[in-house]
């Protein structure tokens, strides 16, 4: 398996050079080569995307939307192959992999209905004889840059709607899921897409995110990644005046209440915060345990967390996989090491893989630090999660809302005030009640608050709106 671009409707080998990508799951074992693109092929790409706007943009919505229809079904043949490829590559378990892909298909048949959905109103004109109206018209060539943790679901919830509002797209995916990024733009290859409509650029992002951001001809850029990351991207987008979106990190907080039903909040903040090993922007990775339920509850999260089957990405048992990369493994790791010295540990999981053979980290919940503390403010990306207390909802919430980043947040409770003044208080772009901060679904908006996003959102119509502008048309027909 090789991942190149795929620029013009031709498969390329760029010269930036190249690397093997190893299973995290076994790192003993291949996946395959990643070559890596120069700023000149993120320059060519988007040419190709510019020459290929009109023709696209110009055809009946109906007819884009027959291909995401076709790319939905290939898609959909090809889920077992995509998500094992997917899986060895970043270390996915290959359960949530399938239902990841799942997803790809459904969001691409999701837009796909777009192209025939009415875009736009009809405004009485204060002249005699004018009709007045708006339609939505495409932004022209769109950058998507996209992380590794959901490698086939982001792209596509970024490329589906640009595509079906009549954009053409230059994609620079996550240097750890070119491979998969690879299968999914053949996919489109497969289904017709004509020349240029969608190019894949692959390589760093320090070479090709920023030359896509700061040098192509692109109208926008949609960013999926860290914040550090998209902070700059944005700067860079203000200055040349592009339309941007960028999603960012979270440090999502799970509130569970004196009254919760822990038969729903345990498993809901186990998946929430060890699926995926954590690397979720929506992971739950603070615990506020109202303190009066502090010791049946850390009990009961106890037991579950030492259930966790900790295993190969592609073994179905497997809860949670080893982390992604090599980077990601360092950096989880010194969390790792800052909570065993600064922090009490709750418990610890086991592996049912020996720890050399790929990226593993053990589950871990850990307390007794203070609410300011660098793990309960910084962004791990890995299966550790703090415990807070609170004496009570007011201090709950205030703990929740005490960080930089917004995207998600849960309360477990069965008292209906409580829960409604939560939805009310709690600063974060998704808030659910008695679900995992985890897991919002593909027709509903998706993005946050504060430092976790750039206030757009993503996913469900929301999307519509980033990838189109209205324009206001008058029509004097004659009195
Ligand atoms: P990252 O910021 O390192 O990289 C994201 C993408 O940006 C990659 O494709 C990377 O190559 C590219 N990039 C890197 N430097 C760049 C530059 N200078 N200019 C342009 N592009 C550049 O993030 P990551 O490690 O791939 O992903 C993990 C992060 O993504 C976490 O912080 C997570 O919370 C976040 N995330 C957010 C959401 C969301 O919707 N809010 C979803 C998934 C992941």
């Amino acid at each position: 398996m090789e991942a190149k671009n795929w620029v013009a409707g031709e498969w390329m080998i760029p010269n930036g050079g190249s690397y093997v990508v190893n299973n995290p799951s076994r790192l003993s074992e291949e996946v395959g080569v990643v070559h890596t693109s120069e700023e000149a092929d993120v320059i060519t790409a988007a040419e190709a995307a510019r020459r290929a706007l009109p023709g696209w943009a110009g055809l009946a919505g109906s007819k884009r939307a027959d291909l995401l229809y076709k790319a939905a079904d290939l898609l959909a043949a090809r889920a077992d192959e995509v998500a094992v490829l997917a899986s060895r590559e970043m270390g996915k378990p290959i359960g949530e992999m399938k239902g990841e892909v799942v997803r790809g298909v459904n969001l691409l048949r999701y837009y796909a209905a777009e192209g025939v959905r009415a875009v736009g109103s009809v405004i009485p004109a204060s002249q005699e004889g004018v009709l007045q109206y708006t339609k939505r018209v495409p932004l022209g060539v769109v950058g998507v840059i996209t992380p590794w943790n959901f490698p086939v679901a982001i792209p596509i919830w970024k490329m589906a709607p640009a595509l079906i509002c009549g954009n053409t797209v230059v994609w620079k995916p996550a240097e750890f899921a070119s491979l998969t990024a690879s299968a999914v733009a053949q996919v489109f290859a497969d289904a017709g897409l004509p020349p240029g409509v969608l190019n894949l650029v692959v390589g760093d992002g320090a070479v090709v995110g920023q030359a896509l951001v700061e040098h192509a001809a692109v109208a926008a850029i949609s960013f999926t990644g860290s914040t550090t990351t998209g902070m700059r991207v944005a700067t860079i987008c203000a200055g040349r005046n592009m339309k941007y979106q960028t999603e960012m990190g979270g440090k999502n907080a799970a509130v569970v209440l004196a009254d919760a039903d822990l038969s729903v909040a345990i498993p809901a903040v186990v998946s929430g915060a060890f699926r995926s090993a954590g690397q979720k922007c929506t992971a739950t990775s603070r615990i506020i345990v109202e303190k009066s339920i502090y010791e049946p509850f850390v009990d009961a999260l106890s037991a579950a967390v030492r259930e966790l089957y900790v295993g190969d990405a592609l073994d179905p048992k497997t809860y949670l996989g080893p982390v992604a990369s090599k980077s990601q493994y360092s950096k989880v790791q010194s969390y790792v090491d800052l909570a065993r010295s600064e922090a009490s540990l709750i418990v610890e999981g086991e592996l049912q893989v020996s720890p050399d053979t790929g990226y593993y980290v053990r589950p871990l919940v850990v307390t007794g630090m203070d609410v300011g503390h660098v793990l309960a403010q910084e962004e791990v990306f890995g299966p550790l999660a703090c415990i807070l207390t609170a004496d009570g909802f007011d201090e709950a919430v205030e703990h929740c809302n005490r960080t930089v980043y917004g995207l998600s947040a849960s309360v477990f409770t069965r008292n209906l005030e409580r829960a409604m003044r939560f939805l009310d208080a709690a600063e974060a772009g998704m808030v659910r009640v008695n679900l995992e901060s985890a897991g919002v679904e593909y027709q509903a908006p998706f993005g946050g608050m504060k430092q976790s996003s750039s206030h757009t959102r993503e996913q469900g119509q929301a999307a519509l709106d980033f990838y189109s502008q209205v324009k206001t048309c008058a029509v004097y027909y004659g009195a």
